[in-house]
């Protein structure tokens, strides 16, 4: 029986490999469909500490992992498809083959929403964004549009002012589901106008994004608008559909963590990074919460194997 399966290979994942490797755990790290994490898709990361000139998503998480494999963590590529209960752990199914393991760690990430449209993946991260803390500082002094109609968007557009020359928020309803207060904060600032009720039909562009075709969802009346940027803030579905019967998640499908620690509802399962994080989703922040898990299951091997 394994010591512990980190499923998962973004920052939470590799991190929490990075120190269940070196005390020795020999973790087992399953790749998931998505090596390396959402960060991959990113060109530029700027705020990660320790690289003052930026560094590319591919290339941070290739440091990761290597410094995991340097201390003896094992990858197996896959996707865990079960979780089961066993006496003492817990058994995996991963392509045919099942894992048997006495702890797990949960680093399986939360995917920001998508727009329904093809272009939306042909443009996605060349103008598109789901990461406005993330992405905002590239658009100084541009037109950039905020989709959504929830405190995201309302938080997301407010601080995109900081930087662009321009904000539109485009929502596909004429309400918004934002707490008034947010709603109040979006409407007095000058930088942020409205296109609502409005969806996107198309996205417009050659190399980056320059524009959107939208649609007045009651008429069906379309109009041209130009814009540099577009932050998609829809949501995020954590991808927990594996666990749901095994660990407590919140109503969005994030799992609920004992505060402080990584600690889910079910014994020897720990989670880490965005699948527990319904607030923050920063690489550093799931790089911290993958240490905990490590350290976390450290403790629990060490209270529960004889
Ligand atoms: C375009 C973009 C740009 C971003 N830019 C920045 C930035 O500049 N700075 C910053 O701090 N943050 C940035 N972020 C946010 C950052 O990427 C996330 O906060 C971070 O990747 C979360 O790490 P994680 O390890 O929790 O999950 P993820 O990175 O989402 O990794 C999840 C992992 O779980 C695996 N997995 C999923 N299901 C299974 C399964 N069933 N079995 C096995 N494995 C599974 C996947 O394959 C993947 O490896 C950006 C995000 C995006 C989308």
């Amino acid at each position: 029986m394994d010591n512990v399966v980190i499923m998962g290979t973004g920052p939470a994942g590799l991190t929490a490999a990075i120190y269940a490797a070196r005390a020795d755990l020999r973790p087992l790290v399953v790749e998931g469909n998505a090596p390396g994490g959402q960060l991959i898709v990113s060109c530029e990361v700027e705020n990660y500490p320790g690289f003052p000139d930026a560094v590319s998503g591919m290339e941070l998480m290739g440091l990761f992992r290597k410094q995991a494999e340097r201390f003896g963590a094992r990858f197996v590529s896959g996707v865990v498809t079960s979780v089961k209960a066993l006496a003492g752990g817990y058994v995996l199914t991963c392509g045919d083959e099942p894992i048997e393991t006495r702890a797990i760690v949960v680093a399986t990430g939360a995917m920001a929403r998508r727009l329904p449209i093809a272009s939306e993946a042909k443009y996605y991260g060349k103008g598109i964004s789901g990461c406005a803390t993330c992405d905002g500082a590239f658009y100084r002094n541009l037109d950039v549009i905020v989709v959504g109609g929830g405190n995201t968007a309302m938080e997301d557009a407010i601080f995109l002012t900081r930087f662009a020359k321009s904000v539109t928020i485009v929502h596909r309803r004429d309400y918004l589901r934002a707490a008034p207060v947010e709603v109040e904060k979006a409407r007095g600032n000058p930088k942020i106008k409205w296109m609502i009720p409005r969806v996107i039909d198309e996205i417009i562009g050659e190399d980056l994004v320059t524009g959107v075709t939208l649609r007045k969802p009651d008429t069906n009346d379309t109009e041209h608008m130009d814009c540099d940027g577009i932050f998609v803030a829809i949501g995020h579905d954590p991808k927990t559909e594996l666990f749901r019967d095994l660990i407590d998640c919140d109503s969005l499908g994030f799992v609920r963590i004992e505060p402080g620690s990584t600690r889910t509802s079910a014994a020897g399962v720990f989670a880490c990074g965005d699948v527990a994080d319904p607030h923050y989703k920063q690489a550093v922040i799931a790089a911290g919460t993958g240490c905990m898990a490590a350290l976390d299951a450290q403790k629990y091997l060490e209270m529960n194997v004889k």
